[in-house]
């Protein structure tokens, strides 16, 4: 993973359904927006492209129990459009780790 300005640039592998690993790499663009009180508050925009149409939500969490990480609304398209219903132990524990992650170095980015 490595970050610069505006993005994070995640690379990772997964493995879905029992299937081979599968190197995925992801771009995100992060936007600051002001917040009412003052501050600023940082939000991914959604790189979710679901049968052909480009998301681009500004949303303040990405979900990653699939291939990439998406918002809430593309997740849940993607994954109603796929058999991805069987999840293994082992891919439930490598999401965990690499959403843990994620939002670690969310943090150290937006925070520094
Ligand atoms: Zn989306």
């Amino acid at each position: 993973m490595r970050a610069d300005e505006g993005s994070l640039h995640l690379s990772y592998r997964v493995r879905i359904g029992g299937a081979d690993w599968q190197e995925v790499a992801e771009t995100v663009r992060i936007v600051l927006l002001p917040c009412r009180y003052g501050g600023a508050r940082p939000y991914f925009i959604c790189p979710g492209v679901v049968s052909g149409m480009a998301c681009g939500r500004r949303v303040a969490k990405l979900h990653g129990p699939g291939r990439y990480f998406l918002c809430h609304r593309c997740y849940r398209l993607a994954h109603a459009s796929q058999n991805e219903a069987v999840w293994d132990r082992g891919l439930r524990r490598a999401n965990q780790v690499r959403r843990r992650t994620y939002e670690r170095l969310r943090d150290q980015v937006l925070c520094a």
